[in-house]
């Protein structure tokens, strides 16, 4: 199937790892050029160079915060320095959180709706123009299960993704008009390296191996019984960016092996 994506600009955020690589390097297989930021400097600059390589794109990595305005600012202006705007934008960066409502101090709080919510208002107002200018795209929110249906060790988290998603159905109702479709991506268990890494800690020097500690958590969760590849979320990504996704505008869609126990 032809997406018609070729040539177009991609700005991801966080797309030096996991969902957002696979993003990445999704987009660039189909013959997008792509905008990366993260905060760990070579990392970024590293997979910049290797979707270059691999895939004869141009490939721009930004080391930037996005929880700063001015690190964001900063990213908006390279983009438009080098790619003269962008298409599409990918509002992917993002972490899990661990707290209790009554223990979390306002700056956590603050830290998060920086990182999750304001970050994507910024981008939107540094890239929307561009894209008007540029004839439409189509922006997309990796927000999570969690929006919806909230885990509990992580609030602050649950919360400032519910609000990304509302912040999405606002963003696609002003800028549909402009031939931008925005729309948000909630995803289940995806297998990355942050997921490894945890299941590690939390099995050293237990009877049970990481990669059973991981298997139990899909088991007990997902009716489809494993984690997703973060490949199989990027595909939902490429095509929601595509034309052929034209109708779609201002949506939710899970993509979480069933682990959504409503029908909405
Ligand atoms: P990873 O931790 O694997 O990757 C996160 C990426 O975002 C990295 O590139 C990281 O780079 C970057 N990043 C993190 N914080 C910042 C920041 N302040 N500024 C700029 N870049 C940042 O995460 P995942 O791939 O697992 O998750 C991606 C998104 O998907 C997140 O928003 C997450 O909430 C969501 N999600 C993930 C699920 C999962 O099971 N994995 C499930 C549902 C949703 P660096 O550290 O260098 O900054």
């Amino acid at each position: 199937m032809d997406l018609g994506l070729k040539d177009k600009v991609a700005v991801i955020t966080g797309g030096s790892v996991g969902i957002g690589l696979a993003i990445a390097r999704a987009l660039a297989a189909e013959g997008v050029h792509v905008a990366l930021c993260a905060r760990n400097q070579e990392r970024v600059l590293e997979v910049a160079r290797s979707l270059r390589d691999e895939y004869g794109v141009r490939a721009l990595g930004v080391p930037a915060d996005i929880s700063r305005s001015a690190d964001v600012e900063r990213f908006g202006a390279e983009v438009e320095r080098e790619f003269g705007g962008a298409d599409l934008l990918i509002n992917n960066a993002g972490t899990g959180s661990e707290e209790t409502v009554m223990e979390a101090s306002d700056e956590r709080w603050q830290y998060y709706w920086e990182l999750h919510v304001m970050a994507a208002v910024r981008l939107a107002r540094a890239l929307a123009p561009s894209m008007q200018r540029r004839g439409g795209g189509a922006i997309l929110h990796n927000a999570s299960i969690c929006a919806t249906q909230p885990l509990g060790y992580e609030p602050i988290y649950n919360v400032t993704k519910a609000a990304l998603v509302m912040f999405s159905k606002c963003l696609a109702n002003e800028l549909i008009p402009f031939n931008i479709r925005v729309n948000t991506v909630n995803p289940g268990l995806v297998m990355t390296p942050d997921w490894q890494k945890t299941a590690k800690l939390l099995t050293a020097g237990k009877d049970i191996s990481w990669e059973a500690y991981l298997d139990q958590i899909a088991k007990d969760n997902a009716p489809i019984g494993r984690f997703a590849t973060p490949e199989e979320i990027a595909n939902l990504f490429v095509f929601l960016c595509s034309p052929r996704a034209s109708y779609c505008v201002g949506s939710t869609y899970y993509i979480d092996g069933g682990w959504l126990r409503t029908t909405t």
